[in-house]
């Protein structure tokens, strides 16, 4: 026996509750699978100190505002109980424990198997499984030798026990540079290595959120907005990273936290040490790409995610920044009847991109059913069984 539904929504994180509530509202018949033990997984498991650093204006999902007296950059652990009350209020249709492993099309349907063996099967598909679930570690040659520990900023949670250690942080996103600073604060011996580059701009302008202005001059050219935010980033002085690399894919700038994060401040009085890229493991440390060599205890690869889509291996193909090749933001240009929400980032920021593709995702779902044979929304039983 099959359980049959009108759509599933694969990832309960952000874009997976924006989805679902859109499609609530649709009438649509559907049901959320969670590999995790709860909504927002993701976020109740990176590390303490993570704060957004988008405002909390613009980083709500649709329908649900932050409660008053939020900070106006959420900390983690009140965006994760907004997650929890989102789904709540909407009393979404969410299995938690529910880890899908494959996605096959077969004839007109979708037919999603789960680690337990258990197959269910829908007529349209959204994916929103995020990058987090696939984090992405470079190969570099020598890791087996290197004696010390090895981990990526996924696994990261805090500064306990770092104290007086030699720390190699790789990587110049906005996790690399957090973590930075949360260890060598907490007394470790910090270097950071940076392969690429990037931007560094303050978090708020005048007490105005950056990503606000963002929101504002999106509809400019992409080569204006990058030239205002290398002007935004030397308000604070001159450069101390490299530009970043020009790339197809979104590249969001590092964001600095006056309070919180304060890179570039560490990194010129040399309480952070700026390296370049990382070229091997030797036994007792690296090897950086001017043949320099210095020895660590701990490495942590911030080195960045990939979107997590392993399970559609052989039914889609990817753009060059490996999401899900789609038109119209959100829709599958590989098969019918498939969506992907969270796929879009850029300087307004992921969850602000997010609210604008659920619903787009739940017009599209919507769409499908009635040009496949579906004649009303919301009438249908809850559920079909084969
Ligand atoms: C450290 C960090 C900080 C960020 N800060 C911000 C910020 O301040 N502002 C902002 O706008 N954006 C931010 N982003 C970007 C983005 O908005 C977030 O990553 C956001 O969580 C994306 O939502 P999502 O639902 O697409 O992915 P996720 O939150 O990762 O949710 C995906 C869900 O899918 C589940 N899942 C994955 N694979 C499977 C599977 N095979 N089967 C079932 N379930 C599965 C996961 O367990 C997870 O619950 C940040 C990202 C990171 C990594």
């Amino acid at each position: 026996m099959i359980r049959s539904y009108e759509a599933i929504v694969v990832g309960a994180g952000p874009a997976g509750l924006a989805t679902s509530r859109e499609l609530a509202r649709a009438g649509v018949e559907h049901r959320v699978l969670e590999r995790g033990d709860q909504v927002g997984y993701t976020w109740a498991n990176l590390y303490d100190s993570l704060a957004l650093h988008t405002g909390r204006h613009l980083s709500a999902l649709p329908g649900l505002a932050f409660p008053s007296g939020t900070p106006l950059f959420p900390p983690r652990r009140d965006f994760l109980d907004y997650l929890h009350r989102y789904a709540s209020t909407f009393n979404l249709p969410i299995d938690t424990s529910s880890d899908v492993r494959k996605i096959e099309r077969r004839d007109d349907r979708w037919a999603v198997r789960l680690r337990t063996g258990t197959t269910l099967e829908a007529r349209t598909l959204v994916v929103a499984t995020g990058i987090v679930a696939n984090p992405y570690l470079p190969e570099i040659p020598g890791r087996d030798r290197f004696t010390g520990r090895v981990m990526h900023s996924v696994d990261y949670r805090r500064p306990a026990g770092m104290k007086g250690k030699r720390v190699l942080v790789v990587g110049a996103g906005n996790s690399a540079g957090e973590i930075s600073v949360e260890l060598a604060r907490a007394g470790a011996d910090v270097t950071l290595a940076v392969r690429t580059g990037a931007t560094i701009v303050p978090r708020e302008i005048l007490g105005i959120p950056i990503q606000y202005l963002s929101v504002i001059l999106h509809p400019l050219p992409r080569t204006l907005v990058q030239h205002l935010t290398t002007a935004v980033g030397r308000l604070r002085g001159p450069r101390v990273l490299p530009l970043p690399a020009r790339t197809l894919c979104p590249k969001v700038p590092l964001i600095e936290n006056r309070r919180g994060l304060a890179l570039a401040e560490a990194l010129r009085a040399r309480t952070i040490h700026l390296q370049g890229g990382l070229t091997a493991f030797t036994a007792a440390g690296v090897c950086f790409s001017d043949g320099t060599e210095q020895p660590f205890d701990e490495v942590v690869l911030a080195t960045g995610f990939r979107a997590a889509l392993g399970f559609l291996d052989g039914e889609i193909t990817r753009d060059p920044c490996g999401f899900g090749r789609r038109r119209d933001r959100v829709v599958s240009l590989d098969r019918p009847n498939l969506c992907f929400v969270g796929h879009n980032y850029d300087t307004r920021g992921g969850l602000y991109n997010i609210s604008i593709d659920g619903a787009r995702a739940a017009r599209e779902v919507t769409r499908a059913l009635r040009d496949t044979g579906r004649t009303s929304t919301g009438t249908r039983p809850a559920r079909s069984e084969r």
